[in-house]
C-alpha cells in the first residue's frame, strides 16, 4: 500500500488488526468483570505459549528491561553467585542488573557473534557453586541464538536456577520451558508476542517461586517484588480483582487477543514458520552477496537476522530502504555497530512481508550504488519457500 512501511525491526513489530483494535476500545475499569475475565484468560494463555503448564505467569506494565529486573531482583540475595553466558549487549545488561541486586557475577566470555560452548559453561558450573545461570536466548545485538535446551541440561547437573532472557525469542524460537527445566523465561509485548510496547511478561517455575519465598533479605525494588504481584496474578486467574499497581488495561486486552492468535496457530507450526521465514530471508540476502554476523549457521536466529553491509555501503542505506517500504534497524553491538544492520522477522509476518522486505532492501542497495543482479534476492527467497 502506498506510503505504508513494514516495521521489520526487533520490536516493535507489525501487529495484527485484531490486536491493534483492542488498543482503541474504551478503557474498562481494571475491576470490571469483563476485564477480569480477559486478564485471567491472558495469564492462562501465557502458560500455553511458554509451554510451562505449572509455571506462574506475570504480566506487568513496563518494557522488557523491567522483565529482566523482575527476574534478577526476586531470586537474588546479596552475595549470591550468578553465571552469565555472554552473548552480547543484552547479556551485559543482565549482568549489570544482577550486580545491582547484590550478586557476584562471573561471565563465560565469547567473541562477537558467537556464544560460549556448552562444555565451557558446564565446567564453570562445576568449578564453583552458582545459584543462578542467565542465558539470552537470542541476543538482539548479534542475531545469535543460544541452545537453551543444552545449557539448561548442563545447569540441571548442578541444580542451578536457569534464567532465560527470551525477549527476542518467546513465541518465535522453540522454547519448552518446563521440559527443558527453565526456571524463569521472560519477554516483552512488542517482540514476537505481537502486542504494542508496554508489557513485561514473565513465567516463573514453582522452584523459582520457592526460592523467592525462602529469601532472608527483602527485594530491593518495590515495583518488582513478586510478593506484591503474585496475589494480583493469582486473583485475576481465579477471576477476582486485586490491586497493587494499575494494570495496562488496553495492552492486557491486546495481549489476550494476540496470545489467542498464537495458540490458534499452534506452537509447533509457529516455530516452524519462523524458521522457514528466516531461511528464506537469509537465502535472499546471501544471493546478493551479504554475509551474517553470527559466526556459525547453527546459531542463526529465526526471529532476527544481522547482515553486514556489503562493501562500499554504510548505514545511510537504511533510510533508502525505509523509503522503499521497510524499516530496518542499525547495528547495536558497540564495537561493530556501524558495520551491520538488523532485520526483525517475528510475530505474524510471513512470506509476503519477507518478500516485500527483500524487495525494499534490493531497491535501497541499488540506489546506494551497490552492484548486484536486481531481483536475485527475491528469486532466491521464492525458491527457498518452494522447497519448504
Ligand atoms: C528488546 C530486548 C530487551 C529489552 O527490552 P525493552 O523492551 O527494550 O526494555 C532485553 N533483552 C533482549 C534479548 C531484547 O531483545
Amino acid at each position: 500500500m502506498r506510503g505504508k512501511r513494514l516495521l521489520m525491526i526487533p520490536g516493535p513489530i507489525e501487529f495484527t488488526d485484531e490486536v491493534l483494535s483492542e488498543m482503541a476500545v474504551p478503557t474498562l475499569s481494571h475491576v470490571d468483570p469483563e476485564f477480569i475475565e480477559l486478564f485471567g484468560q491472558a495469564l492462562e494463555r501465557m502458560r500455553g505459549v511458554w509451554l510451562a503448564p505449572h509455571g506462574q505467569p506475570f504480566a506487568i506494565a513496563g518494557s522488557g528491561t523491567l522483565a529482566m529486573e523482575l527476574a534478577a531482583a526476586n531470586i537474588t540475595e546479596p552475595g549470591d553467585n550468578v553465571l552469565i553466558v555472554h552473548t552480547g549487549y543484552f547479556s551485559d545488561r543482565m549482568a549489570d542488573i544482577f550486580r545491582l541486586h547484590g550478586a557476584n557475577v562471573d561471565v563465560v566470555p565469547s567473541a562477537v557473534g558467537d556464544l560460549p560452548q556448552v562444555e565451557a559453561v558446564r565446567a564453570q558450573l562445576k568449578a564453583k557453586r552458582y545459584k543462578t545461570i542467565s542465558i539470552t536466548h537470542v541476543d538482539t545485538s548479534t542475531g545469535a541464538r543460544a541452545d537453551i535446551k543444552a545449557f539448561a541440561a548442563a545447569a540441571a547437573e548442578t541444580n542451578t536456577l536457569v534464567v532465560v532472557d527470551g525477549v527476542c525469542a518467546v513465541a518465535g524460537e522453540e522454547l519448552r520451558m518446563e521440559d527443558w527445566g527453565v526456571d524463569i523465561a521472560f519477554t516483552a509485548s512488542q517482540k514476537a508476542v505481537g502486542v504494542p510496547p508496554g508489557l513485561a511478561l514473565l513465567v516463573a517455575s514453582q522452584r523459582a517461586l520457592a526460592v523467592h519465598r525462602a529469601r532472608r533479605s527483602t527485594v530491593r525494588a518495590y515495583y518488582c517484588d513478586w510478593k506484591n504481584w503474585l496475589p494480583v496474578m493469582e486473583a485475576y486467574e481465579a477471576r477476582r480483582a486485586a490491586y497493587f499497581g494499575t494494570p495496562a488495561v488496553n495492552l492486557v486486552r491486546a495481549l489476550n487477543v494476540s496470545l489467542g492468535q498464537i495458540l490458534a496457530e499452534g506452537m509447533e507450526a509457529r516455530f516452524a514458520r519462523h524458521a522457514r521465514n528466516a531461511r528464506a530471508l537469509r537465502a535472499g540476502l546471501s544471493a546478493i552477496g551479504l554475509t551474517f554476523l553470527p559466526v556459525r549457521e547453527e546459531i542463526y536466529a529465526n526471529t532476527l537476522t544481522a547482515p553486514y553491509y556489503p562493501d562500499g555501503i554504510d548505514a545511510t542505506v537504511l533510510a533508502k530502504i525505509a523509503e522503499e517500504g521497510a524499516m530496518l534497524a542499525g547495528g547495536l553491538y558497540p564495537s561493530i555497530k556501524t558495520k551491520y544492520f538488523r532485520i526483525g522477522h517475528m510475530g505474524m509476518s510471513d512470506k509476503s512481508e519477507i518478500l516485500a522486505t527483500l524487495g525494499a532492501i534490493e531497491r535501497g542497495l541499488a540506489r546506494a550504488g551497490y552492484s548486484f543482479p536486481i531481483g536475485a534476492a527475491v528469486a532466491a527467497a521464492q525458491s527457498e519457500y518452494k522447497k519448504a
